[in-house]
Formats: C-alpha cells, sequence, structure tokens
C-alpha cells in the first residue's frame, strides 16, 4: 500500500467495500516498463481497469491503449488518446463496433479466423490487421485457455490472404497467459511465431511488428520475478530470432500497470465457525466473488490481506463474500491465516486489487451496491 492510500484510507475512513488507487504508482509501473524494454511501443489493455484518471495519466506518458470494445476505444479517445495511438486488440467484433471504430480513426486491428479477417477487410477497409497465434500458457496464473488464437499454419494463409483482401498485414500477436510467472514463456512463444516471419517474407508479405500481448506478472501473496528479468528475456529471445533487423515490438500489459495502484477496504461482516471442534473459522467480508473479486475462481488469484490485528496469533480460515450464492467463496483451500483476535466490525484491506476488479463488479447482485472507487 502506497504511502497516499494509507493517509487517505485513515483520514477519509470511506464506506466500504471500495478501492483507492494511487495513480502515481500507475505512472511508476509505466516508466519501470518502459526501462525494461525501451525497443517496445506499450500499449495499455484498457480492460485492467479503465477509470479516466488512469487514462488521462497514461496518455500524458505518451502510452498506446490495447481495446476491447468500442466503448473502451471511446474511453481512450474522451482521455485524449488519439485514433492511431489505440489498437482494436479483440478478436471477437461486433459489425457495429468495427465500423464505429473505423470511422473513428482507429487503424490497428486483431483477428484470427478467416471469418473475422473478411468483417474487417468490409468494415475497415486498408487497416493494419495482426493475426494472434496460440501459443503455450504455462505458468500463467490466470490462463487464457483455447479461447483466442490461431496455428502458424492457418496463420500463414490469413496474412496472404489479408493481402488479398486489401487490408495490410502488419504482424502477428500472441498472448502468453496473464500473471505469467515465468519469463520462459516469452522466448518460447517469440521463437515460435519468429519462423513465420521468415516464412512469409518468402512468399512476398512483409510483416513489421510483433505484439508479445501482456502477461507480466505483479506481486500478490507470492514472490514473482521482477520486470527486468522479464525485459531481459525477452530482448535476448528477439535478437536471437530476429538478428539486428528487430520488427517494430508492442506489448500490452494490463496488470502489471494498475494491480499494485489499488488496494481495496472492506468490512469483516462475521467470522463464525461450523462446530466447536472446528479449527477452520470462516471470514465473511462485504466483498466477494460478484462483488469484484472474479479472479478468485479457482483460488487463481491470492490476494494479500491486512488487518488491523497484524502480528498477533493466527488460525486457519476460509474466506467468503457476503451474497447467498455458495460460489461466493474466494479461499477454502490456499492456506490462508488470519488473526485471532479478528472479529464483526474489522476493517481490512485486499491488496493489489487495481487489476481486474472494479469493472467484475456486479451491478446490484443480493442488492449490494457495484464498488465504489476512489482515484488519488
Ligand atoms: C487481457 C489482455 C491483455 C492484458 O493482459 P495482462 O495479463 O493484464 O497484462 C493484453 N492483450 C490482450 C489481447 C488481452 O486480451
Amino acid at each position: 500500500m502506497t504511502p497516499k492510500i494509507a493517509r487517505f484510507l485513515a483520514e477519509q475512513q470511506p464506506a466500504t467495500p471500495c478501492l483507492v488507487l494511487d495513480v502515481d504508482r500507475v505512472e511508476g509501473n509505466f516508466r519501470a516498463l518502459r526501462d525494461a524494454l525501451p525497443l517496445a511501443q506499450i500499449y495499455y489493455a484498457v480492460k485492467a481497469n479503465p477509470a479516466h484518471p488512469i487514462l488521462e495519466r497514461l496518455v500524458g506518458l505518451g502510452s498506446r491503449f490495447d481495446a476491447a470494445s468500442f466503448e473502451e476505444v471511446e474511453a481512450c479517445l474522451r482521455a485524449g488518446a488519439r485514433p492511431e495511438a489505440v489498437s482494436f486488440g479483440n478478436t471477437i467484433k461486433k459489425v457495429s463496433a468495427i465500423r464505429r471504430a473505423f470511422a473513428a480513426g482507429v487503424s490497428m486491428y486483431a483477428f484470427d479466423s478467416v471469418e473475422e479477417l473478411e468483417k474487417l477487410a468490409q468494415h475497415a477497409p486498408g487497416s493494419r490487421v495482426y493475426c494472434r497465434i496460440l501459443v503455450e500458457n504455462a505458468g500463467a496464473d490466470w490462463p487464457l485457455s483455447r479461447k483466442f488464437g490461431t496455428t502458424v499454419e492457418t496463420a500463414r494463409n490469413l496474412m496472404l490472404r489479408a493481402g488479398e483482401l486489401g487490408l495490410d498485414p502488419y504482424g502477428l500477436s500472441f498472448h502468453v497467459g496473464s500473471q505469467q510467472t515465468s519469463t520462459a514463456s516469452y522466448e518460447a512463444a517469440i521463437g515460435r511465431v519468429a519462423m513465420l516471419f521468415t516464412d512469409l517474407r518468402e512468399a512476398g508479405v512483409n510483416l513489421r511488428m510483433l505484439n508479445l500481448g501482456g502477461g507480466f506478472p505483479t506481486r500478490y501473496r507470492d514472490e514473482v520475478p521482477g520486470i527486468d528479468a522479464f525485459g531481459n528475456a525477452i530482448m535476448h529471445a528477439m535478437t536471437e530470432a530476429f538478428g539486428n533487423a528487430l520488427p517494430e515490438m508492442v506489448i500490452e500489459p494490463g496488470r502489471f500497470i494498475v494491480a499494485d495502484a489499488g488496494v481495496v477496504s472492506a468490512e469483516v461482516v462475521l467470522v463464525s465457525r461450523r462446530s466447536e471442534e472446528q479449527p477452520v473459522r470462516w471470514v465473511y467480508l462485504d466483498i466477494g466473488r460478484f462483488g469484484g473479486l472474479a479472479e478468485t475462481e479457482g483460488e487463481a488469484i491470492r490476494y494479500r490481506i491486512t488487518t488491523p490485528h497484524d502480528g498477533g496469533t493466527t488460525g486457519p480460515v476460509a474466506i467468503a463474500g457476503p451474497t447467498c450464492d455458495g460460489a461466493d467463496i474466494m479461499y477454502e483451500r490456499s492456506n490462508y491465516r488470519l488473526p485471532m483476535a479478528l472479529t464483526c466490525g474489522d476493517r481490512v484491506e485486499l491488496h493489489s486489487t487495481g487489476a481486474y476488479v472494479t469493472t467484475y463488479a456486479s451491478q446490484a447482485f443480493n442488492g449490494f451496491a457495484p464498488l465504489a472507487e476512489h482515484y488519488i
């Protein structure tokens, strides 16, 4: 937690649950990533946290943006981004969204199928397009499964087709999975797609851009490699694969930029036991899976939690949300321990909750209002 957030929580005592996010930390993370990979153009993945103060700060720093919908394109433009600085990176786009983005001046689009490519040719003619390749997500705490991407062989045909359709076959992309803790996953993916650059050049198509996606990890409960380790591994693999003829490099960080800039302040609603001989206490908070902590599904993302009683004796706990839904349990198997003194009414903090939290909050499930947000 940054000193600014600590002061805000102490002085304002904002109603819980709420997210408090320090925009200076966003700037610090952006600069650290730019220093670690100075040759890469940063396209912030807006979906991680689309709040206006974040986008505005990033525009000021020269960031570009990866948008998943036309609504996100609009949010970037409202924050002052130029349309040329916005990439429409979702491989699944409504025709109406493509048309509106194209009319707004967006000129770079992702795809991973011939069907989407044909939509782009028709509704965003002449645009720069890049094909997403399916790569291994091993090592990622939040893998992106097999929903996106195509094979190298299919990508080759699609890039040839892109030119025939009057589009600009600009480059290739991949995503190694979110909260990726292994630098080797980037190295392996770079090796895989680099071959296609050569192959397509021989077929007369000169790709100019490689989009390495996001995935850069933030520190939750467990330690992760620093951002410099990722920068070094990536540059080493790029040089190995491309020599001194490097293509333009694009990265699309989401989590790394915003996660550790935010803290959720929550209240303990109930601490109870199933039976007297049960050592595990159930701790119910006023935020849960439906209040924004969706990434606790499968206990994939394990947030660090602090309480007013830290330092005292602890015991094992299960941690759950306040709704009447049986799926609203955050942690049962991840060996969480909290102080024995923890009691109803205590305020607790969930750390590094600046990414993938606010927008996952439901509208009013069980009558609970969406998560309040404070950007400072
Ligand atoms: C979600 C997403 C990102 C951001 O991923 P992080 O793991 O948050 O860095 C980047 N690119 C694409 C295409 C995405 O879908």
